[in-house]
């Protein structure tokens, strides 16, 4: 796998880019990481130099977290009030906090997800052959 700008140029599948960025690791090679903090992807994988800065995830990650907390939490609660009836400040004390702490698990692994993603289809700057991205345009030809 030759490296082109911190691009590399071999094969990429999709499967294994998604299920190493959900584990939190570089989409290329598996083994760097790809978060330097909670939610900021490293410009470049420490192990292997691929350049991650490509992404483009905006509010996906936060949309798609959304999503997949609403679904799990409001189910739980429905079933909860159906089968036992609780008072308002157990729901409350239960389904806060659980809301609260499956946000901030998901976000990351999702967020990794949707960069494994646009890596693993050369989206944005991912693909090898694309120019260089000045911020969201590509640079002018040179002469
Ligand atoms: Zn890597």
């Amino acid at each position: 796998m030759q490296k082109q700008d911190g691009r590399s140029t071999g094969p990429r599948s999709l499967q294994q880019a998604l299920l190493r960025g959900a584990m939190l690791k570089c989409p290329a090679c598996g083994v760097g990481g790809l978060f330097h903090r909670y939610l900021k992807v490293v410009d470049q994988c420490p192990q292997c130099g691929e350049s991650l800065h490509h992404h483009r995830a905006d509010d996906a990650p936060a949309y798609f977290t959304i999503v997949i907390v609403g679904h799990v939490v409001v189910s739980l609660v429905l079933a909860v009030e159906i089968a036992y009836r609780p008072p308002l400040w157990l729901h409350a004390a239960l389904w806060m906090p659980l809301t609260l702490a499956l946000a901030l698990v998901l976000l990351a692994p999702i967020k990794g997800l949707l960069v494994a993603l646009q890596w693993a289809l050369l989206m944005h700057g991912f693909d090898p052959d694309a120019k260089e991205e000045i911020g969201d345009r590509l640079a002018p030809p040179s002469a």
